[in-house]
């Protein structure tokens, strides 16, 4: 039997390490941290659950390729999933817009808000409804169809790309002045820096509105470990706290991974479950340079990585009838060279377990781009003065809630501040980024094979794959990276 070793446990070397032993062969996940999940993860800290990942999940609605694919890989098998009323509520002087689940009610309720958009209002609609038919290619990757295929494969993708044809090259910025109310401006353009894409918002729109963008209850870590017991049930082995910092290169093909504890593992596949920049710099020394990484890598404005700080509070209380993410302007206050000027919250009243009874968990993010993870990444040489900053941030996180909120006034107790320097940490994630290379409207999108110039058994899987990345794209790549094995090893692939 062939033997696979899969650096990094994270959702896509999950989900390559279930199909490998669904295609007969052998299974080795290598994981630097004591648990598995990657950024798919959530930790206890005094009673309380914090979610750090999952906000919305493509492949919630049942009957669908990716729903099938995650239930395959045991992520969403029985699990029942919790759809918010609304995607977003964002308040500007006075006046709240909602990015309602039904769109219909959106649709009415801006027009309520702003009837001279109403041309502006009828085009957004449209366009998300139209949208509402796309659906996340899952089968096969491009490199691995025919030509029959991907004709058919263009077709089902037809009205995603009349969507980029149109919006693919606007900003967010220029979208959201077609609206003349200030308060949808502002909500539009605050989805994403202004020169995104305003593609980006219809596609989580139209998902999110269907009820394929929704969030499994239970969460993210109880979500990563379903894939880790499917994996183990397959019969795979998993080693924790087992960093690979070397690979045995020889005559095209990796032999072995070397790994931070002294164990040695053989290979006949090695698949790099991890983050791109790490594999082509550490593991491969950059021996092995790819000019789609290279290119994006030295582009930062047209391909930027985003990072976030995550306050997480404790409430003792519970939540009336608030959205569950609700944006809101704060008393601006000043983080390395930005002003912060609003703040959004996200409450938990879904999940009880993640709180003590009678309280709710909060989390506040705040995102974080290049020039932020470069103060980050110079403060935390001085421990001392990152603590007292990622303290001051928690306080003026909770002061802002409690101005917004007069009645959660001392009730609310700041649980724990992650920041860039924590997700790469944690993950060794690429100047802490949570996403790949974000959509912008200069930067070209990119499917990538995985395959590393000049070795033959080593693949790349994950989110770096396909940006910009997310769970969805995690677990088709680490699914699809098996596939190109069984191809090379001339061996039909079995999916379920
Ligand atoms: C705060 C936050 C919120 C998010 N929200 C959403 C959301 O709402 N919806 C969504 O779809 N996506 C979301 N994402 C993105 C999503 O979590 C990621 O796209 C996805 O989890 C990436 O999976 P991956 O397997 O490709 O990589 P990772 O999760 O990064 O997994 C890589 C794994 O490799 C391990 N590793 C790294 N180096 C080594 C090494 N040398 N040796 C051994 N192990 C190693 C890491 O510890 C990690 O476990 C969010 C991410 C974050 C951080």
């Amino acid at each position: 039997m062939k033997r696979i070793i899969i650096i990094g446990g994270g959702i896509s070397g999950l989900s390559a390490g279930i199909f490998a032993r669904k295609n007969g062969f052998e299974s080795v996940i290598l994981e630097k941290n004591p648990g598995l999940g990657g950024e798919c993860t959530g930790w206890d800290r005094q009673v309380y659950h914090i979610d750090g990942c999952i906000h919305w999940l493509v492949g919630t609605k049942a009957g669908t390729p990716i729903h099938d694919l995650w239930v395959t890989t045991g992520a969403l098998d029985g699990v029942e999933i919790f759809h918010p009323e609304s995607f977003l509520a964002f308040e500007h002087e006075g006046v709240t817009v909602h990015l309602y689940r039904d769109l219909d009610r959106l649709r009415a309720s801006w027009l309520e808000l702003s009837p001279q958009d109403k041309d502006a209002i009828e085009d957004f609609y449209q366009t998300t409804r139209k949208l509402q038919s796309y659906e996340t290619p899952v089968e096969k990757p491009e490199d691995l169809m025919t030509f029959m295929q991907r004709i058919r494969l263009m077709i089902s993708l037809k009205d995603a790309g009349t969507v980029m044809q149109k919006y693919g090259r606007i900003s967010l910025k220029d979208y959201a002045s077609t609206f003349k109310h200030p308060a949808l401006q502002a909500t539009l353009s605050s989805f994403l820096p202004e020169n995104y894409s305003a593609s980006f918002l219809f596609f989580a729109l139209a998902a999110f509105t269907k009820g394929q963008a929704s969030i499994p209850c239970g969460g993210s870590r109880a979500l990563a470990m379903r894939m880790v017991e499917r994996y183990l049930s397959l019969g795979g082995s998993i080693e924790t706290q087992c960093e690979a910092v070397e690979l045995t290169i020889d005559h095209k093909k990796v032999h072995q991974v070397i790994c931070n504890n002294g164990k040695i593992f053989e290979a006949d596949y090695v698949i790099a479950a991890c983050d791109a920049h790490l594999l082509y710099e550490r593991l491969l020394k950059g021996k092995y340079p790819d000019h789609d990484f290279q290119k994006r890598y030295s582009n930062p404005e047209d391909y930027p990585l985003a990072s976030q700080i995550l306050v997480a509070l404790g409430y003792e209380g519970t939540f009336g009838d608030l959205p569950r993410s609700l944006s809101f302007p704060v008393t601006p206050f000043n983080m390395h060279q930005s002003t912060i000027s609003r703040l959004t919250i996200t409450h938990y009243r879904h999940e009880p377990s993640f709180a003590p009874e009678g309280c709710t968990l909060i989390t506040c993010s705040i995102n974080q781009f290049h020039k932020d993870y470069d103060a980050w990444d110079s403060l935390a040489r001085d421990s001392e003065a990152y603590n007292r900053e990622k303290e001051r941030i928690g306080k003026a996180v909770l002061q802002s809630i409690e101005t917004r909120f007069p009645w959660m006034k001392g009730k609310l107790k700041i649980l724990d501040v992650a920041t860039p320097k924590t997700y790469e940490r944690y993950c060794n994630a690429c100047r802490g980024a949570f996403m790949s290379f974000l959509p912008t409207v200069r930067g070209k999108m990119m499917a990538h094979t995985g395959r590393i110039k000049g070795l033959d058994n080593l693949f790349l899987t994950g989110q770096w794959l396909q940006p910009p990345g997310g769970l969805p794209v995690a677990v088709i790549t680490g699914k699809d990276t098996i596939m190109r094995i069984c191809k090379q090893e001339k061996k039909p692939f079995i999916s379920s």
